[in-house]
């Protein structure tokens, strides 16, 4: 099997790459973490000291990076992916970015005869380990392009969704991640509201999941410490998906709405509280559920 480059190795990135190590793939890595990279030397990768490197060995490259300044400079600055990139190599980027951003990278790789998928994932985490992810991908419009990226992300994830063109992927991804704050933030002021008011909070949480309030912020990851056990906010609220990059999301879902003119009052609500908790060092690097404890602090003042 040829050598598969992967750049950007987080909460998300370093299991995707080892779920593509236990399928057989040799791998050449790169992060400007040097303390991860020391990690998968040891699991036997090869590290690269740029993404320049990385292009130079290898013909299909992941990138699993925060957003798009770190994408652009990954891809298009100085010892980037673009400088080594040969013909007929493709690129999987499953960080969640401005759809525009993804344009434009298809368009540079297209000038180097070489072809570019959105594929930003959902699943968390625990989807990451568990290659469980749902990929949504964009630039799967072109069959064989879709075809060869599906060989490397159906070992990293269950679902593999051809969304169309260049982009769709991204517009998918920022669509859901929009409704996944909204609602982390409802069921974070509900289960608050009923402990409140007297409610045990396993109690309430299970009435709720058998009932019509029922959604995955409820019943897979509820934001109150101990009401699910193993998950960030049972851990507090380290790993998961942090606050400050679920504002990122309702960033690019509200620049969206803004260049469609659909109206998110909601969405851009979510937006508003997320950046709150992206400007406080007690909450940016947290889990996006501790928006939960942000609410109950709120309710002390
Ligand atoms: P993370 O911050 O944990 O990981 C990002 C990695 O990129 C880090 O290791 C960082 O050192 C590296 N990095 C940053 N700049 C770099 C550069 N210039 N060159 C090389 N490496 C660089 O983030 P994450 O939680 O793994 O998320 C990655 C992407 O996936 C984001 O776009 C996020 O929105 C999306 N996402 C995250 C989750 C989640 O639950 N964490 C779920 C779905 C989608």
């Amino acid at each position: 099997m040829s050598l598969v480059g992967f750049i950007g190795l987080g909460q998300m990135g370093a299991h995707m790459a080892r779920n593509l190590i236990k399928h057989g793939h040799k791998l050449i890595v790169y992060d400007v973490n040097a303390k991860v990279l020391e990690q998968f030397k040891a699991d036997g990768a090869t590290i690269a000291k740029f993404p320049a490197d990385v292009a130079a060995a290898s013909k299909d490259i992941v990138t699993m990076l925060p957003s798009s300044p770190h994408v652009k400079l990954v891809y298009t600055g100085d010892g980037g992916l673009l400088e080594t990139l040969q013909p007929n190599s493709l690129c999987m980027d499953s960080s969640t970015i401005d759809q525009m951003v993804s344009v434009e990278m298809a368009l540079a790789l297209r000038q180097k005869q070489a072809s570019y998928v959105d594929a930003p994932v959902s699943g968390g985490v625990v989807g990451a380990q568990n290659a469980t992810l749902t990929f949504m991908v964009g630039g799967g419009d072109e069959q064989p392009v879709f075809d060869r990226a599906h060989t490397f992300l159906s070992k990293m994830g269950k679902n593999i969704v051809n969304c169309g063109k260049v982009g769709n992927g991204q517009a998918a991804k920022i669509c859901n991640n929009m409704m996944l704050g909204i609602s982390m933030i409802g069921v974070s002021e509900t289960m608050n509201l009923g402990i409140r008011m007297g409610l045990d909070a396993k109690l309430l949480a299970s009435i709720l999941n058998t009932s019509s309030g029922r959604c995955w912020s409820s019943d897979t990851y509820n934001p109150v410490p101990g009401v699910i056990e193993g998950i960030p906010p049972s851990k507090e609220y380290q790993g998961g998906f942090g606050s400050a990059l679920m504002a990122k999301d309702l960033s690019l879902a509200q620049n969206a709405a803004t260049a469609t003119h659909a109206p998110t009052p909601l969405g851009s609500m979510a937006h508003q509280i997320y950046r709150l908790l992206a400007q406080d060092p007690n909450f940016s690097q947290k889990d996006f559920g501790v928006v939960y404890q942000f609410l109950k602090e709120e309710a002390k003042k």
